[in-house]
């Protein structure tokens, strides 16, 4: 040992101390003994039982509905029970099926192209040359039969028709064909829009420059995606709302209400098949008319055309929808003191095929993770609050499980729940990414401090540096472009496309979302499999292992906490940013745009949102007294459990009280009022005002605005009577 090596053992260990006498949430003594449990719940998992877990969930398919997927849930519910978890049941929704049956597709002119929608076997993966892998499909498209002219269509996203209608092309009847992402935009937004366009079916293809060979090596001598990859997905309308398309809002148990798939709002009404580029290259190179402009272009190296007159497809999808039931896995370790307050994580188990880093990746840390907290248990370290672990089930389709569970305990959730902590992907690759609403960033900010990373850094010095290089990055990308608020690294910025969705919009929990990202060309592909994250996304397992120890520390310290460690300064001062993005993009400030300072209205020239600022200054005031009354009573050691009691359910009604029973303009469903989702996928701050500002509906914005003070106000009066309560003892 070197000097300077032992010099920052001495200054670490000092950082540890400090820091375990002052865990947020927790008085001194309690935070002495959290350090305890936490030391002995992070020695648990090791990278060695990740990757046999891991093996065990990507040695065969699992797509949701398929025989293996529920093998797998009965593996989760005898694992569970033998690792010591409590109350392990499996849960059974009846949900609208969507499974191929069959599909072709040919190019009749102007020359002949059978398209193999298959995925070829890669030399040395073994799992690639698997006879269940299933050839080319997307969820929810509907059957049908066409011979129609193809146009290439870009991106798929609306101003890509116009371009096309500016050069005289409309699409009626006609077949698209466009690509994944460039930019990125969920694919059942794609498939909406040429649903709106009359499209009679749309493909989507995967272009090289995107995830391809053009970024780098590809499978299996890299981590992008080869020539016969096919991102297979659902292009379910979920934005609208999630779940079982014949259940909107309520829970597909059996014998439970169901509406008809024509009246379903998130039920598309297209065909929709993916390629990989090795099938929509002859079909490309084979279009004629006008040249693409240059945005257009992509990575197969010839000029990409829009499509002439005499180009023609012939495409046949047979679907089978006939009704089948998903099954959601559920767990519990009871808490020995607070059994009614419950902490949620949940991971879906359902894949594309193998699904390597989605969700098995995921799925792995979740079983480490409960075998980690069935030990605790077992040595008498049972958490003061209830944790519940669920395997969702068809998350890939419309969120289904989740959402299922979600509306189905909606009651017991909006009196019981602490928050949600959701792991999707748990790695494919080294940069970590957390997600969080802004009253936790500071907690799961302080978690990341006590763990390492595997570069050796401490995982909260990876994180920064991650974000400070995504930082960088967006500067010169524009300036609305920052995925996360400057005050904090996690990103406060929540949209949708997990299953994190039900919980905030629907139920009004808070969440927190978790994973390590990289290079990954073959998502939702047959290659994203055991081979792929055994040479490219994780070998050594250490992510995955990193993965359950963050994901169980996080879940215990909100779990173990004397008072929990919300901090709504926080989410005032990021709930003041949405505004001034909102009204910084919207030019509702006037000329020039300016920032706003708390308390400064601006010019307001469209819509007054000064009551709304007023409200956030009055929310952040409550917010930092509160943080102030907590910190000092935690410091004053053992605190009175009925106070306790107290400000710890009116702290979880703080995230409930943003929810708007009417839910957002149009969209019902979704009722939390700070977050939501564009039907591209992408966050969505303050949804029901900012689309109502887009949309110069200045009545509607002006409602909605008057709904976030009211909530704002709410929220102020239930922190100061909650202060009120802490300073009268
Ligand atoms: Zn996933």
């Amino acid at each position: 040992m070197n000097l300077s090596r032992s010099l920052a053992i001495t200054l670490l260990s000092f950082s540890c101390t400090t820091a375990s006498a002052q865990i947020q949430g927790f008085a001194p003594a309690s935070s002495a003994h959290e350090a305890e449990v936490e030391k002995k719940f992070k020695s648990i998992p090791t990278p060695e039982e990740e990757r046999r877990q891991h093996r065990i969930f990507t040695q065969e398919p699992h797509i949701a509905g398929s025989k293996r997927n529920n093998e797998l849930a009965e593996y989760i519910r005898d694992e569970w029970k033998k690792q010591g978890l409590e109350d392990v049941v499996i849960r059974r929704y009846d949900v609208y099926g969507t499974n191929p049956k069959s599909a072709s597709l040919e190019m009749v002119a102007p020359k002949h192209y059978q398209a193999l929608l298959r995925e070829i076997p890669i030399n040395g993966d073994d799992d690639s040359k698997n006879p269940a892998i299933t050839a080319a499909w997307l969820g929810m498209s509907i059957s049908g039969e066409v011979t129609a002219p193809l146009v290439y269509a870009h991106s798929g996203n609306p101003e890509d028709y116009d371009l096309l209608r500016e050069n005289g092309i409309s699409v009626k009847g006609k077949v698209v064909l466009v690509r994944y992402s460039n930019p990125y935009s969920y694919r059942g937004f794609k498939a909406l829009t040429a649903q709106r366009e009359g499209a009679a079916a749309i493909l989507i293809y995967s272009d090289p420059q995107e995830d391809g060979y053009k970024k780098g090596k590809v499978d299996p001598d890299g981590p992008w995606g080869p020539e016969y990859h096919i991102q297979r997905g659902a292009i379910t309308y979920d934005f609208m709302v999630p779940g079982d398309p014949l259940t909107p809002g309520w829970a597909s148990v059996p014998g439970a209400k169901r509406i008809r798939i024509e009246d379903a709002v998130s039920a598309p009404k297209i065909m929709a098949l993916p390629l990989s580029w090795h099938d929509a290259k002859p079909l490309l190179e084979n279009l004629g008319g006008p040249a693409a402009p240059a945005d257009w272009q992509g990575g197969l190296g010839f000029e990409y055309h829009f499509g002439g007159a005499q180009e023609k497809v012939h495409l046949k999808i047979e679907m089978d929808n006939g009704t089948q039931p998903y099954y959601v896995v559920e767990g519990r370790i009871r808490g020995s003191e607070l059994p009614d307050e419950w902490i949620v994580l949940g991971n879906h188990r359902d894949a594309w095929v193998f699904g390597a880093v989605d969700p098995s990746s995921g799925t792995a840390s979740m079983m480490e993770l409960t075998r980690a907290l069935g030990q605790l248990k077992q040595q008498g370290m049972r958490p003061r609050r209830t944790i519940i672990v669920c395997s969702w089930d068809g998350e890939e389709v419309g969120l289904t499980g989740s959402t299922e569970w979600g509306e189905q305990f909606a009651d017991e959730l909006r009196s019981k729940a602490v928050a949600y902590i959701n792991v999707d992907e748990a790695t494919s690759g080294p940069e970590f990414h957390g997600q969080a609403v802004a009253s936790l960033a500071p907690m799961l900010e302080e978690t990341t401090r006590t763990l390492d990373d595997p570069s050796g850094k401490s995982l909260y010095d990876a994180w920064k540096a991650t974000v400070a290089k995504e930082r960088e990055e967006n500067k010169s990308s524009g300036p609305f472009n920052s995925g996360a608020s400057n005050a904090t690294l996690a990103d406060t910025r929540i949209g949708s496309g997990s299953d994190h969705t039900v919980f905030l919009n629907f139920v009004g929990m808070p969440v927190i979302g978790l994973g390590f990202e990289g290079d990954y060309g073959v998502y939702h592909s047959a290659y994203d499999d055991f081979y792929w994250m055994n040479h490219f996304g994780d070998p050594g397992y250490r992510y995955h292992t990193v993965m359950s120890q963050l994901w169980g520390v996080t879940a215990l310290r909100l779990a173990n906490a004397d008072l929990l460690p919300f901090d709504f300064a926080m989410y005032a001062s990021n709930i003041r940013q949405f505004v001034n993005d909102l009204a910084k993009q919207n030019n509702l400030w006037g000329q020039p745009p300016s920032a706003v300072q708390p308390g400064e209205a601006g010019h307001l020239s469209k819509l007054d949102l000064k009551p709304a600022l007023d409200g956030i200054d009055q929310f952040e005031s409550a917010g930092k007294k509160l943080n102030e009354s907590l910190t000092r009573k935690l410091a004053q050691g053992p605190i009175d459990p009925k106070l306790a009691a107290t400000l710890n359910h009116g702290m979880m009604q703080v995230e409930r009280n943003w929810l708007n029973p009417d839910g957002i303009p149009g969209r019902p469903w979704f009722k939390h009022i700070l977050y939501g989702a564009r039907f591209t996928y992408a966050h969505l701050e303050l949804p029901g005002l900012t689309e109502a500002v887009e949309a110069k509906d200045w009545p509607t914005a002006k409602q909605q605005a008057e709904i976030l003070r009211h909530a704002l106000e709410k929220n102020t009066k239930l922190l100061r009577d909650l202060n009120e309560s802490l300073n009268s003892k």
